[in-house]
Formats: structure tokens, C-alpha cells, sequence
């Protein structure tokens, strides 16, 4: 690690976080402009490009010799909101202590990831590298919602120029310790898409001063609801949690339960993770029954939060929301919009052999574990617009894990200096393989 180095990136990423940028409202300009006078002030050209002159997304380009693949860099400037009574520093303050923490709304989430990219790029424009296709940074407005249509989905629809071969985006490169003592780090090549449901039971309304006039439908409603908490979804492996499972050095072609429990064993957070992992996910959240105390709604229904795997369709959540629910409680089931995201890349890329062999300079003998993602990130804007190889690495080391992931859309949001230190050296080893 190169101390000058994380020195700038901690500097600029102090500067980022005390630019207010919560989403909801966004505003996100004021960032964009920091983002904008570092590059410039480095040698990098850069423009700003904007829907709505408030919400501003930046784009950054060092120019390719043209022989090689082209490299985009990502880093949202927005960050989730933060209420500073609940924080031991104020969340917009870039409060460094003495143990290296830099204290902060989106010291995690990830203007501490934009920070070094930013660093990277304009190292590489200081010491007159010239990559062999273009390499891009892209530091785009409104991830976090996402209702406004400012940042990346209006900004690709608008600037196909930013076709790019690759891209790192946000989401792996944490370091874990496995029960066996191996290293590994995450890749995150994908995510789950999201196909929201409504489930209603149908009953008759009647006067709730005499219950049995009528059929509530809100005792209906709470069978079905227990019903669907209590089934198991099929299994199946999607190509990325296939990879995870061989890097992981488990037997894939086995029952999947058993694949799952050896799985879960290695390590808490893939425990946590490897049921959502490996099939459609069902959960009932929102409730809706009568509209007045005293009256047996006819109707009472239940949103619910459904996850499937890259590939799956809406019939293969029917057929699941089918055997879950049965057929003797009356009842329908609509799908409240189409699926949102579900983008997977392909392992084996020249991008995932520069990580890895970054990786192995990092730490030798840690291996580099593909990932998917059961949120949403601004990768599959990218992978759908342009059929771009994007993948989620920023390595996480000298920061715990549980102050990491904890500390994310959350209170006291921090982050070690040392892993930006850590992520620009990877980051520079990764361009110079893979547009060297
Ligand atoms: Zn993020």
C-alpha cells in the first residue's frame, strides 16, 4: 500500500461525505463537483451530465490506445439518509479517530469506494498510462432510490458512448475467514431479481358484532400467510453460485441440501445467505384487512416481497405461490409488477483473472468467490444495457465485518483508512492487468 496514496483517496472521500447527499431529496450536483474538480485538478478529463441540473452524474474518461477492452469504474455519489441523533459522530462530519476509522454517512456505501476509484484514475493520468481500450469512471446520481430516473438508467439510455466491456461496480471483496481457515474473497457477479406479489383471500363481508354472519376474510388470510411462511421453494444452482460453491471447494452435483449445509459451515455470512441463494424467496410483509373496526371485510390481502434467481420467470413463482397457498382456501394471486433485475455475468473473463490475480498478490493463496447479490445494485443497468462483464469488488480487510455490515444503511457508518489504502493499490493492479 502506497501511504500517499490512501492519503488523497481518505481526503477525498472526507470531502465527499460532507457533502450532504441523502436520497430522498438526492442533490447530488454538490458531490458531483468535488468528483469533477479532483479529476480536473489531475489531469482527467471529465463532464458533467444531468436530467435534472440538481442531480447531476459525472463521467470521466482516460482515452484508450484502441487495441484492447474498455473499463468502466463505478461509484454512486448518493448515500441513504442518516439522523445525526442516532450517531456517535455526526453522520456528515468525516470525523477520523485515533484507531483510523473514518466516521460517516456513505464511508461504506460508498463514496469511500468512488473516492478510490477517483484515486486510481487519476494516478494512472499523472504517470502517463495509456490503457489499451478506454478506461471510464462513471460516478452516477440516485442509486439509492431510484425513482427520479436521473442517474444510471436515464444516463446509459442517453450516452451509449458508455458501451463498456467491463465495469466494477459495488457489493464484494469482503475477506472472509472460513472454519477451516482458508481466506477467501467475495465476488459479486449478480443479483437476484425482485417480482413483488398480492395475495387476497376472498371471504364475504358482514357485521363483525355477529362473526359467523358472513365469512371473514381475515382468519383466511392469516392461513395463507402462515402457509406461504412455511413453504420450501425448489432448489437449483444458477452459474454463480455454482462457481461459489466449486471455489468454495464443495461437490456441487449433489443433493443440494447437502451442498447447502456444507456450505453454511465454512462461514456465518454464507449461512446467513445460502437458502436465499440457491431458490425463489417468499415473504409476506404488508398487510391489508378491513377498512373499519366493525365491519368483516369480504377481501383482506397481503403483499408480498418475492426474490427469484437470475433466469426464473413469473411462472415459476405462480407455480410456487400454487403449492404454497393449495386450493381449498379461496383466494387470487397477482403479480403487482414485472421482474427488476436478475442480471448475472460470466465467470471465467479476463476481468475475474485480473481480480483474482490481484487478489493473490493482496493476500497469496485467497481465492476469489463469486456471489450473488439478494439487493439490487446499479451493475445490472449496466449488464442489461450493454451486455457488459460487471462485477462488485472493493476489499474489505482492515475493517471488521461486523463494523462493515453493520454500518451500512445504518448508524455509525465507518470505515478503516487502511482499506482504501488496500483498495486503490488492488484497483491499480487490476487496470494495469487487464488494459496494460
Ligand atoms: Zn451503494
Amino acid at each position: 500500500m502506497d501511504a500517499r496514496l490512501r492519503d488523497e483517496a481518505v481526503g477525498l472521500m472526507r470531502d465527499l461525505v460532507r457533502v450532504d447527499s441523502s436520497n430522498p431529496p438526492g442533490r447530488e450536483t454538490p458531490a458531483a463537483l468535488v468528483v469533477k474538480a479532483y479529476l480536473e485538478a489531475n489531469g482527467v478529463a471529465c463532464e458533467l451530465v444531468a436530467r435534472d441540473p440538481d442531480r447531476a452524474n459525472v463521467v470521466a474518461r482516460l482515452p484508450g490506445r484502441g487495441t484492447g477492452p474498455s473499463l468502466a469504474l463505478l461509484g454512486h455519489t448518493d448515500v441513504v439518509p442518516a439522523d445525526a441523533v442516532d450517531w456517535t459522530h455526526p453522520p456528515f462530519d468525516a470525523h477520523l479517530d485515533d484507531a483510523g476509522f473514518v466516521w460517516g454517512r456513505g464511508t461504506c456505501d460508498m463514496k469511500n469506494e468512488l473516492a478510490t476509484r477517483c484515486v486510481v484514475i487519476a494516478e494512472l493520468a499523472r504517470t502517463g498510462f495509456a490503457p489499451a481500450g478506454d478506461l471510464l469512471l462513471i460516478s452516477q446520481a440516485d442509486e439509492e432510490d431510484g425513482t427520479d430516473v436521473v442517474g444510471m438508467p436515464w444516463l446509459l439510455a442517453e450516452r451509449p458512448d458508455l458501451r463498456c466491456d467491463y465495469a466494477i461496480d459495488e457489493g464484494g471483496g469482503v475477506r472472509l475467514e472460513l472454519a477451516d481457515g482458508r481466506v477467501v474473497y467475495t465476488l459479486q457477479v449478480g443479483e437476484k431479481a425482485t417480482l413483488p406479489a398480492t395475495v387476497t383471500a376472498l371471504g364475504e363481508a358482514g357485521h363483525a358484532s355477529i362473526p359467523t354472519m358472513g365469512r371473514n376474510a381475515v382468519p383466511l388470510l392469516a392461513e395463507l400467510i402462515r402457509r406461504l411462511d412455511a413453504h420450501a421453494t425448489r432448489r437449483r444452482l444458477v452459474p454463480a453460485i455454482r462457481g461459489m460453491v466449486e471455489a468454495l471447494g464443495v461437490d456441487p452435483d449433489r443433493d443440494l441440501a447437502a451442498v447447502a449445509a456444507e456450505v453454511a459451515a465454512l462461514h456465518p455470512a454464507f449461512a446467513l445467505e445460502i437458502d436465499a441463494l440457491l431458490g425463489i424467496t417468499i415473504a409476506p410483509t404488508l398487510l391489508t384487512g378491513s377498512s373499519a373496526r366493525n365491519v368483516l371485510p369480504g377481501r383482506a390481502s397481503v403483499g408480498v416481497d418475492c426474490r427469484i434467481l437470475p433466469g426464473d420467470t413469473e411462472a415459476d413463482l405462480e407455480r410456487e405461490l400454487a403449492e404454497a397457498l393449495g386450493d381449498d382456501i379461496p383466494h387470487e394471486v397477482r403479480l403487482d409488477q414485472g421482474i427488476t433485475g436478475g442480471t448475472e455475468s460470466p465467470l471465467g473473463t479476463p476481468l475475474h483473472a485480473a481480480l483474482a490475480g490481484a487478489v493473490e498478490t493482496l493476500e497469496p493463496g485467497a481465492v476469489l468467490v463469486p456471489q450473488l447479490s439478494t439487493g439490487f445494485t446499479d451493475a445490472a443497468f449496466v449488464r442489461q444495457a450493454f451486455g457488459t462483464v460487471a462485477y462488485g469488488f472493493w476489499p474489505v480487510v482492515s475493517t471488521p465485518l461486523d463494523v462493515y455490515e453493520g454500518g451500512m444503511h445504518n448508524r455509525d457508518e465507518r470505515i478503516h483508512v487502511d482499506d482504501l489504502g488496500t483498495a486503490v493499490a488492488l484497483q491499480l493492479d487490476v487496470v494495469r492487468r487487464l488494459l496494460g
